[in-house]
């Protein structure tokens, strides 16, 4: 892809690209002195489509109007609520609707998944995650390892990144030769929050099915912003949040995917509640658990229809971009971010992320001597750039393809010159 340093040259990919409607769907934070927004943090926090307030409230009329019987009656019925994201859920992430469901948190959805696939059994009993796993993670997996009476000083493995921050294949190979007959599971994320990394998880997969261990991913960063052929690749399950990149909402429902080899009927020992009891019988208030087909067994509460209505607004919008083209805008966009930073910062700033191995984020480092990186995050912050800052020592910024131009990315890098200058 050619690039070129000029607003003109931004305005003009704008005007070419078939999805610059999309950017009118979402809310945009205020100005900032006369600084519109450049809103980069769609790794943390997705924008709010506009669409969400009206699909909350059709439900808030819907309790209003019915009451109770807004479970069967509500134009989108409480009772199969959550079978609403199924089909858009399925399609984002390459499996089969009967693969999929929306339901708790994502922390939440981690445990209830491990505590089915985390079965230590003899000397089969560790787990790995990478060194630099987002806390949340390291605190399920080592937890679930410290529920089974193990302790995770020894039991919890983890793959370490090599000096660039960044994980190889080579270095799991040699972990799981060493490690492999003891290892229960490997859970490991899609996209590495820190450095936007894509890992090869169809090779994770491959590796793990050769060492007899479970995989389960975690797709916070991935879902909304990578291909994913869930069904096809094989992890045993999956868990994501739904307020990243599927611009749901903070705390909005998280989901889950559980391989079609495990939900035949008793396959599992899963936890259960009320929701996982097949639709059909579970007025009945039988005191025998008659499980529903598919990963909607897992449920256990009825869903919050409340808070899963931005969900379904935003899957909608999914929808009608395609997330292949969506794809395709991604990597002109962040591509055209990657160039502008390497043409103008040379030796300032560093680009950890993989150019080979990326999605929507750059992580940045600061390079200039006697700068302090904090100081341009703030700077840039003033200057109303929205990205984050992570310890020790990245900015993340992420052009998301859905809602952010080349007029966002050029209006960036002139931002991020001012910041650097003023540090
Ligand atoms: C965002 C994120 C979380 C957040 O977990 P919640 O349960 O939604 O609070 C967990 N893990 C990873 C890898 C994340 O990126």
């Amino acid at each position: 892809m050619h690039y070129e340093d000029s607003a003109e040259f931004a305005a003009r990919l704008d005007r070419d690209d078939p999805l610059a409607g999309f950017r009118d769907l979402f809310e945009f934070p205020e100005e900032r002195g006369s600084r519109k927004s450049v809103y980069f943090c769609g790794h943390s926090l997705g924008l709010q489509p506009k669409l969400a307030a009206q699909y909350v409230s059709e439900e808030l009329s819907e309790w209003a109007r019915r009451g109770v019987e807004g479970h069967f009656e509500a134009a989108r019925p409480w009772v199969s609520y959550h079978r609403n994201a199924a089909g858009a859920l399925a399609t984002l992430t390459g499996a089969d609707p009967i693969e999929v469901v929306a339901m708790n948190t994502l922390t939440v959805n981690l445990h209830v998944l491990m505590s089915s696939f985390y079965r230590p059994e003899g000397p089969r009993r560790k787990i790995v995650i990478e060194s630099t796993a987002f806390p949340s993670d390291r605190y399920a997996a080592a937890s679930q390892i410290r529920m089974h009476g193990h302790d995770p000083g020894r039991d919890l493995l983890q793959w370490q990144p090599r000096d660039d921050q960044l994980l190889y294949m080579d270095d799991l190979a040699t972990l799981l030769e060493r490690e492999g007959g003891q290892t229960a599971l490997l859970l490991l994320p899609g996209v590495q929050y820190y450095s936007g990394q894509v890992l090869d998880m169809p090779g994770i997969c491959a590796l793990a099915r050769r060492h007899g261990c479970r995989v389960g991913f975690d797709l916070a960063h991935a879902i909304g912003n990578v291909a994913l052929e869930l069904h096809e690749w094989g992890p045993d399950f999956a868990a994501w949040c739904s307020y990243k990149y599927l611009n749901s909402g903070p705390g909005a429902i998280a989901g889950a995917f559980v391989h079609q080899r495990h939900l035949a009927p008793g396959d599992l020992d899963q936890l259960h509640g009320w929701w996982g009891n097949n639709a059909a019988t579970r007025f009945e208030m039988r005191d025998e658990f008659d499980p529903a087909p598919g990963a909607d067994v897992f449920q256990l509460s009825c869903p919050p229809v409340l808070s899963f209505a931005p969900v379904l607004a935003s899957l909608e919008i999914f929808t009608d971009a395609g997330l292949s083209r969506l794809i395709e805008k991604s990597r002109r966009l962040t591509g055209y971010l990657a160039w502008l930073i390497a043409h103008r910062f040379e030796g300032r700033i560093d680009i950890i992320t993989s150019a080979a191995e990326r999605g929507c984020q750059l992580s940045l480092v600061i390079r200039d001597k006697g700068v302090d990186a904090r100081q341009v995050f703030r700077n840039l912050t003033k200057l109303n750039v929205i990205g984050d800052w992570r310890e020790p020592d990245v900015i993340r910024i992420a052009p998301v393809p859905l809602y952010n131009s080349y007029g966002d990315v050029f209006a960036c890098a002139e931002r991020l010159q001012l910041a650097l200058d003023a540090a």
